[in-house]
């Protein structure tokens, strides 16, 4: 019997997520805690829909992630998406607000106030409530968006006045790493900052998640606390950027 080039990705992707859904338990036992603790994204970015609906038709995944607006808007109507949380996890500018906010659950990159406002002025308009997640750049990498700790101290009454957003907690990509035990103190400290945030009486916080591990360090991060983790390459296979 001859299986194609495609059969094959689809085996892979559902042999890729039995290894990864019984690392995420044995780290969340590891940590304290339940495997279904921790919570598994899948991220789409340029993956075909076919493999997207596969992973969820038939592998039981229930978030995906996706990084552009664009992109996500030109797959999301061949995607099998009811039922299943859509967060969006990329940089997201301003003017691409409005665009998106009617069609995500989260949005978790939200790195300014001034991004913080245009989502909560935008779910006001539509008479609804946002759930969004703070993301820091806990690396303070100039490259990187996302909060540095000094300028998110700064916004963080401002951000929890704001009336139409819940935060739901904070999202973070480490500097890249070596190896996974270097990005360890990263996760840990970004694990103390969470915690210390979670403590605080801010209005419209509700702190329940924090989104971090990517392929290359889940483990670690599921260790140090994380709650969500969202993983793209080790379920889909390396990207191919067109
Ligand atoms: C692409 C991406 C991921 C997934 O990366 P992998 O290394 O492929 O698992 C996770 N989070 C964000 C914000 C991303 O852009």
């Amino acid at each position: 019997m001859t299986t194609s080039l495609c059969d094959d990705r689809f085996i892979s992707i559902s042999e890729n997520l039995k290894k990864i859904r019984d690392d995420i338990s044995e780290a969340a036992i590891k940590s304290g805690r339940k495997p279904e603790d921790v919570k598994l994204m899948a991220v789409t970015k340029t993956v075909d829909v076919k493999y997207i609906n596969y992973a969820i038709t038939q592998c039981g995944i229930d978030l995906i992630g996706e990084n552009k607006v664009q992109e996500f808007l030109s797959k999301k109507d061949d995607l099998k998406l009811e039922g299943i949380e859509k967060h969006l996890i990329g940089h997201l500018q301003t003017n691409k607000v409005k665009k998106i906010v009617p069609f995500v659950d989260m949005i978790q990159s939200v790195d300014s106030f001034k991004l913080a406002k245009a989502i909560s002025d935008e779910a006001s308009k539509l008479g609804k409530t946002i759930n969004v997640l703070l993301e820091i750049n806990i690396g303070d990498e100039e490259s990187k968006t996302g909060f540095d700790k000094a300028a998110f101290t700064e916004s963080l009454y401002e951000i929890s006045e704001l009336p139409s957003i819940k935060v739901k907690g904070l999202m973070t990509i480490p500097p890249v790493c070596d190896t996974p035990s270097e990005a360890e103190k990263y996760f840990s400290v970004m694990s103390d900052f969470y915690n210390e945030i979670k403590e605080g009486n801010y209005p419209n916080f509700d702190f329940n998640i924090l989104s971090m591990g990517m392929s290359g360090d889940y483990k670690e991060a599921i260790i140090h606390g994380s709650n969500l983790v969202r993983i793209g390459s080790s379920i889909f296979g390396a990207r191919i950027y067109k």
